[in-house]
């Protein structure tokens, strides 16, 4: 599955906030308990009001909710590239995720210590940032000498990723990260993908106030959210105390405590559907009378690898695939009035999935 890693320096909150996303209700929804495949990684659910439309239509007797994996990744401190503290433990966690969740410290509170001793939310994100730079940088100077010699030689491999590594490289040197590079082609996309840089994933900052901005945000967050919107990351507000609150209370008190605080919806919602948007994903939808269920895929995913998410034979024995888009299956009420209707279209191999589409695989056995 996708993996969105937590990070930060201490006494932000990443801890709360990651018990929080663990034991909350939508975690647990559905038939799926919440399982951790490791005590740092939490599979939780995507909230998404659609799927519980389709199951109310199709009468589904269960919802499966598509998941994201989110990873606690501790121990970033200054000094992570120099291998200090856990450092290199750390930034080899980063490596594995897909996309970054940065979260900074938008609260005051005397008892709890800010490790560099105020509260500059921009400041913190540059130190982080710098921590990773610093990392990239050394990589990719290990790396570019025998890449040099070996295209110098004629080496047809090398003499494609090195343009894209001197970019990187140069890039890094201005200080800024290898998510700003603006690559042409789709093969230097895979090519930087595969580099597996620590400043090319995506990044979302993820502002923790305290409990009276929860809904508004602060001064603080007000400046993230600049700084976000400047470089094209995504940026959320929370309150992890506010949301450690929630995780412990039943659906009903929930709503009740929502509305005191001003909230529509519990901030983690929003911060898993930013995770989910930030990797690029969508979600399909299957339905019957015994489950609706949302399946995720990479945006571009055409209907036989879409297919495979949910069986390997679904692939390979594609035929086509009946697809319905979610406006048409709500408005008219399902499969059989979409039918009639002419919107259930035969798509075949070559089609891109889009988000909301509910499907139905014809595929040979
Ligand atoms: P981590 O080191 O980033 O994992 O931070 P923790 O989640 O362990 O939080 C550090 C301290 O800050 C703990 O005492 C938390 O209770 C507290 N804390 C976390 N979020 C908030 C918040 O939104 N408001 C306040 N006042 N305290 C918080």
């Amino acid at each position: 599955g996708f993996q969105c890693g937590i990070v930060g320096l201490p006494n932000v909150g990443k801890s709360t906030l990651f018990n929080a996303l663990t034991k909350t209700a939508a975690a647990q929804a559905a038939n799926f308990p919440f399982c951790t495949i490791e005590p740092n990684t939490g599979d939780v659910a995507v909230p998404d009001p659609r799927l519980e439309k389709i199951a109310g239509i199709a009468k589904s007797a269960s919802i499966v909710p598509t998941r994201l994996t989110f990873v606690d990744i501790a121990g970033l401190v200054r000094g992570a590239s120099k291998g200090e503290g856990l450092g290199n433990q750390f930034l080899a966690n980063i490596r594995e995720v897909d996309a970054i969740a940065h979260v900074l410290r938008c609260f005051e509170d005397e008892d709890i210590t800010h490790v560099d001793g105020k509260i500059d939310p921009i400041a913190d994100a540059e130190t982080v940032e710098t921590e990773l730079m610093v990392a990239d940088l050394e990589s990719l100077e290990r790396r570019i000498t025998p890449l040099r010699k070996k295209a110098t030689g004629g080496d047809k491999d090398a003499k494609a990723v090195l343009p894209v590594m001197e970019a990187a490289l140069e890039l890094l040197q201005n200080g800024r990260p290898v998510r700003h590079l603006e690559l042409s082609s789709p093969e230097e996309r895979r090519i930087l993908k595969e580099l597996n840089l620590l400043t090319s994933k995506p990044i979302l900052y993820v502002c923790n106030v305290d409990e009276g901005s929860a809904a508004n945000g602060n001064e603080f967050s007000a400046r993230v959210a600049e700084k976000a919107a400047a470089e094209g990351a995504a940026c959320v507000v929370i309150s992890a105390a506010i949301e450690a609150e929630i995780a412990q209370l039943a659906e009903e008190e929930q709503k009740d405590y929502l509305a005191e605080m001003g909230l529509e919806e519990p901030g983690l919602d929003r911060m898993i559907r930013a995770g989910y948007e930030l990797l690029g994903l969508i979600t399909y939808f299957t339905c019957g009378p015994k489950e609706a269920r949302a399946w995720t895929v990479r945006e571009g995913t055409k209907a036989p690898q879409a297919a495979g998410v949910i069986h390997t034979d679904f692939e390979k024995g594609f035929i086509r695939a009946q697809t319905i888009g979610f406006d048409d299956y709500v408005t008219l009420g399902g499969e059989t009035a979409a039918k009639e209707a002419g919107k259930a279209r035969d798509e075949g191999k070559e089609y891109v999935v889009k988000d909301g589409d509910v499907m139905l695989f014809k595929f040979n056995r």
